[in-house]
């Protein structure tokens, strides 16, 4: 599990190329509602990656349901 809160803390560092990335994925992978954006195109929500390294926008209502990344994957659909 360290590997992985290694890359979401190298995500954070780098959120401007994952704002490229993720452009075309605005949508919550727990509950399917649209994630929203500021003017400046960054997501209300955070992203993580899941074993696999696939990455996954998280709305900000879940952000607060599920404060564990282990969580978050696990409640994915
Ligand atoms: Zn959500």
């Amino acid at each position: 599990m360290l590997n992985f809160f290694i890359i979401y803390n190298n995500m954070k560092k780098h959120s401007f190329l994952n704002q490229i990335s993720f452009f075309q994925i605005m949508k919550c992978a727990i509950c399917k509602t649209k994630v929203q954006e500021t003017f400046l195109k960054k997501i209300i929500g955070t992203h993580i990656k899941d074993a696999k390294g696939k990455k996954h926008t998280i709305c900000f209502e879940c952000q607060k349901k599920f404060p564990k990344k282990e969580d978050m994957l696990a409640n994915m659909k």
